[in-house]
């Protein structure tokens, strides 16, 4: 059945005079509108052009447009890479105390002194999960940590007087990588991988000479695979001079088993909003916090929290800029309230609890990956991390069922697409991502969609989804010529 509520805009639901609240009739002396604001300098004498209804009738028309999203709250959302994975309701009400919501980032730091207790022991037990002892939690997500680590970076080199221009990846790259890279004013310089799906040693090692600044690296990488030989592939970059960059976006596969710092990483951001639950989508708000080893510490982002002791013996936090700071990316802390959300997780689970809950999701993935098999093969690795690449190129070339048209009647089912064309490495992509929050009854569920959709007919499939009120919208369409404001001739019937 076609969902058919809140299909209609706003503006088609306008009955003229309808009103959500009705005034007395005015008992003071009324103005004419060109005595108080000149006509040159009103918009327009025929008012504001609003759509007019009562209140249920907004109402109804804005929860049943919330209806039509899907969320980690009321759908399976196994979008690869994103980790959308539940966000405990718990972590919203601690974040959201009062003692917390109203303070003002410009009071003085005594009157603040809870809040940046919060924040120092974040950057703590974020050091402590990077193997990296120096963090700045500012940068608002990911990109903007990359995009902050390598600005620490450049600086680190010109402090030793060193010109390093290359940044390099491999092919499997977020492309927040090298958008960062290029951002931060370094050359580009991309790696095809192994036949295995890991990082091409041979490869690397043709790239690497004294013009490398960093190698970008996420582990376990984009298709899920942990690179095994990250140690010697740090030593290379170490050894050519180079500074070793982890992407920490798969943090949730290895928090608490293995550390960045540990494994040769000299910096990595996290993103809180994925691994440590903030809840994410719809374009934030999130927060990349990074770590970075010891001499690069100086150059990072700053306020930082130092703990100190005072004259009378009491512990005080207070704010500090490091000596050679790169500057400001964000106001203040970045957005606390996610960092906020973070913390409540990670002291809610404990070290135990973090890394009990990574070896859940890597559980949950290899599992999904095998019920899949038959359908979905994954060409690279034969176990996964916590999550894998599922190829639908049999499907494609045998019936013809593609990545596109399997993420698309997935929504009938009530299941939220997984990643699809991403890593471009891999034909016919589907990016699975079910992480440790999802129980075998709901893998099992999604299994069996799966099963019923690779057995359906191709033409019917071509066509789907059938439940939701858009179906196939022109994707390149929507993002070219959106439409935002309302008028009778938008043709809307076109979409
Ligand atoms: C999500 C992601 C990023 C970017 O992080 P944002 O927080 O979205 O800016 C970078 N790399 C990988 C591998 C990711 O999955």
């Amino acid at each position: 059945m076609r969902n058919t509520l809140a299909t209609e805009l706003i503006f088609e639901l306008s009955q003229s005079g309808r009103r959500a609240a009705c005034y007395p009739d005015c008992d003071v002396p009324q103005q004419p509108i060109d005595d108080l604001i000149p006509a040159a300098y009103r918009f327009q004498d025929d008012g504001p052009g609003l759509p007019e209804l009562t209140e249920p009738d907004v109402i109804r028309h804005f929860l049943n447009l919330s209806t039509l999203n899907m969320s980690v709250d009321t759908h399976f959302y196994p979008l690869g890479s994103c980790t959308m994975k539940y966000n405990p309701k718990r972590h919203e009400r601690l974040a959201g105390l009062p003692g917390l919501v109203d303070l003002h980032p410009y009071q003085r730091t005594c009157d603040q002194q809870g809040m940046l207790r919060l924040l120092h022991d974040m950057q703590d037990m974020l050091g402590e999960i990077a193997g990296l002892p120096a963090v700045s939690l500012q940068p608002a997500a990911g990109a903007q940590g990359e995009l902050a680590a390598l600005l620490v970076a450049s600086a680190w080199f010109r402090s030793r007087n060193e010109t390093r221009t290359r940044v390099i990846f491999p092919c499997s790259a977020h492309g927040t990588n090298p958008a960062s890279a290029a951002i931060a004013g370094f050359q580009c310089v991309q790696l095809n991988n192994s036949p295995g799906g890991l990082v091409d040693l041979d490869e690397l090692t043709a790239q690497l000479d004294n013009s490398t600044a960093v190698f970008m690296i996420t582990n376990p990488n984009t298709l899920g695979l942990f690179e095994t030989q990250i140690e010697e592939i740090a030593k290379r970059v170490h050894d050519a001079g180079g500074l070793v960059y982890i992407d920490g976006a798969n943090m949730n596969a290895i928090m608490g088993v293995t550390r960045p710092g540990d494994f040769g990483g000299d910096m990595m951001h996290f993103n809180v909003h994925k691994t440590f639950t903030g809840p994410h989508g719809g374009g934030g708000p999130g927060a990349g916090p990074i770590a970075v080893r010891e001499d690069l510490a100086k150059f990072l982002p700053g306020p930082i929290v130092s703990r100190t002791t005072d004259d009378n013996g009491y512990t005080r936090f207070e704010l500090e800029t490091p000596a050679n700071s790169i500057g400001r990316v964000r106001s203040h802390f970045g957005n606390v309230g996610i960092l906020l959300r973070g913390y409540c997780y990670l002291r809610t689970l404990g070290p135990d609890g973090i890394r009990q809950a990574a070896r859940h999701a890597v559980l949950n993935a290899n599992y999904l990956k095998s019920l899949l098999a038959d359908i979905l093969p994954v060409p690279n690795g034969e176990y996964c991390m916590h999550e894998f690449v599922a190829s639908a190129a049999n499907l494609k070339d045998n019936r013809d069922i593609s990545a596109l048209d399997i993420a698309k009647r997935l929504l009938d089912f009530g299941f939220h697409a997984p990643t699809i064309y991403f890593p471009l490495v891999v034909p016919e992509a589907m990016m699975i991502e079910p992480t440790e929050t999802e129980s075998k009854l709901t893998l099992d569920a999604f299994a069996e969609a799966l099963h019923k959709i690779a057995d359906e007919d191709p033409e019917f499939l071509h066509q789907a989804p059938y439940e939701t009120p858009v179906s196939r919208p022109d994707d390149v369409k929507a993002a070219r010529q959106p439409i935002l404001s309302w008028s009778t001739d938008d043709g809307r019937d076109s979409l």
